[in-house]
């Protein structure tokens, strides 16, 4: 380890209990940031033990420090000609191996905290991809919801007005994320190009005639779906005839259910911020294309659902309920699909009690801590967000190789590459927590695997 050697003597720094209560203390008010680095933390502990040079580099106070923070305004006109204003964000969190890689969430619940623990997690998750991206996320607090096409592309335009200075195809590469899908990349990056003067694969989920990939606006669900189906074979199981509860009905939970049907398994729910519909007969294709377009042309509700398919049954979501109906219905997996902490510890119990044999985490941090602990001490196949679904970031990684060659990949070429890197992330994972002491436990795999590949590349670079 060249890097530590030349720096100076420096305080052996206290347990991971002193450096959590100062991160709670340094950024108060950010729960879920403070959750993500405690689920990350508390994995960690093997590898520290193993590991005393990261403790004398301080490692765990660097790596939960952004390497920068941009925030900014945005404003812009509403249709009626008002003047709006809505806060920018892009989190720089850590480049040790790579460009800062990680999406954009437009939605009024964004907040720092928010996106800090989406960054913290995005590091870990991009390092598990096997390919060089180190791990940002940004976003605002506009909602696109009710807005009409030119209300969002003034939107992006504002924001990207800032955000095309602190960007670049080697520098920060942003991408999709709730609320941010083809429509609003497209805005994004014709401002960007008119700003820089440059047609460069800044931005990832892009138009397939303008830099995009084949399969990236589906590897977000594909993935999910190939880490479950390798979760199941390493007991000897499959998809086949499995029932499954998928929540949301967004772009990832979209392709979940596609690729489920290709494995042979039977979906039966979807969700928005709404409520949740139940189809005992199961989401098939034709269903499916149903709800695409009801999402993605009309953006309407999914209400509508139960109204076209009459034997499914809609329940309005109920913001004063302790859990979640959806997670409350017999079936053998789950594949959490909308946002984070959806799945809290009666709704793990709940899962749990119907049967639920599998938890495969298209969201990212849908479970809280009590429910990830619940799903492992219950010993069911759980694979966490920051493996099961690096198939989006991944996919991504593919897109900026493309773009950089100039050249594009046949869909079988793309999606064999996901496919393969799924497997690899899953045995990655499954021999870490072997390795390090906790077999199956696929949270303390990830942890640990994707901490260990930046952690070394910081301590090679010196006190960065
Ligand atoms: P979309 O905006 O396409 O869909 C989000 C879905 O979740 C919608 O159905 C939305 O309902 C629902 N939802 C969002 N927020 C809430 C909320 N607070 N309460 C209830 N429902 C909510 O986003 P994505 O599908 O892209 O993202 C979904 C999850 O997957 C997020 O956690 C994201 O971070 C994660 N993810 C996405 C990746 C990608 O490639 N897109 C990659 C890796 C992770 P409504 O329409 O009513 O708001």
């Amino acid at each position: 380890m060249p890097g530590i050697m030349t720096l100076p003597e420096i305080k052996v720094p206290g347990d991971i209990e002193e450096v959590l209560y100062s991160v709670k203390a340094k950024n108060p008010a950010e729960p879920e940031f403070h959750q993500a680095v405690q689920e990350v933390f508390d994995s960690l502990r093997p590898a520290l033990a193993k590991h005393p040079e990261y403790r004398s580099a301080r490692l765990l106070e660097r790596i939960v420090e952004p390497e920068r923070v941009i925030m900014f305004r945005v404003p812009w006109l509403d249709d009626q000609g008002n003047v709006q204003v809505n806060r920018g964000f892009r989190i720089e969190m850590n480049s040790a191996i790579g460009p800062y890689k990680g999406g954009l969430r437009f939605h009024p619940s964004v907040n720092l905290g928010i996106l800090k623990f989406l960054a913290f997690e995005q590091v870990f998750k991009n390092s598990l991809t096997t390919l060089p991206m180190g791990g940002g996320k940004g976003g605002s607090d506009f909602d696109p919801k009710g807005k009409s096409d030119n209300e969002v592309m003034r939107f992006c335009q504002s924001f990207m007005t800032e955000l095309w200075r602190h960007i670049g195809a080697d520098t920060d590469v942003p991408a999709g994320d709730i609320g941010v899908g083809g429509r609003e990349i497209g805005f994004l990056f014709g401002q960007y190009k008119r700003l820089a003067n440059k047609f460069t694969g800044v931005l990832t989920g892009k138009g397939l005639s303008w830099g995009g990939s084949l399969i990236r606006p589906e590897a977000t669900g594909y993935g999910c779906v190939y880490f479950a189906a390798e979760m199941l074979k390493s007991r000897k199981d499959s998809l086949d005839g499995k029932l499954c509860l998928v929540s949301g009905s967004g772009n990832v939970s979209q392709y979940t259910v596609e690729k489920l049907l290709d494995f042979g398994a039977k979906p039966i729910t979807l969700s928005d911020s709404d409520g949740a519909i139940y189809d005992p007969d199961g989401i098939n294709r034709e269903k499916l294309a149903w709800v695409m377009e009801l999402k993605n042309v009309h953006r309407g509700r999914l209400r509508k659902y139960a109204d076209h398919f009459t034997k499914a049954i809609f329940t309005p979501a109920e913001a004063n309920l302790d859990h979640n109906p959806l997670w409350n219905i017999r079936a053998d997996c789950a594949f959490p699909g909308a946002t984070q902490n959806e799945i809290n510890a009666k709704d793990a119990a709940n899962l749990i009690m119907n049967g639920v044999k599998l938890v495969a985490e298209g969201a990212n941090m849908p479970s809280t801590l009590d429910a990830t602990r619940m799903f492992l001490d219950a010993k069911i196949l759980y694979g966490p967000a920051k493996a099961a679904n690096a198939g989006g970031v991944a996919t991504s990684g593919l897109e900026m190789a493309q773009d950089s060659m100039r050249l594009t990949w046949s869909r079988d070429e793309v999606d064999n590459r996901l496919h393969q890197i799924m497997i690899a992330i899953h045995r990655n994972c499954y021999e870490t927590a072997e390795a390090y002491g906790t077999p199956g436990n696929l949270v303390n795999g990830a942890n640990i695997a994707g901490f260990l590949k930046v952690a070394n590349a910081m301590l090679d670079q010196g006190l960065v």
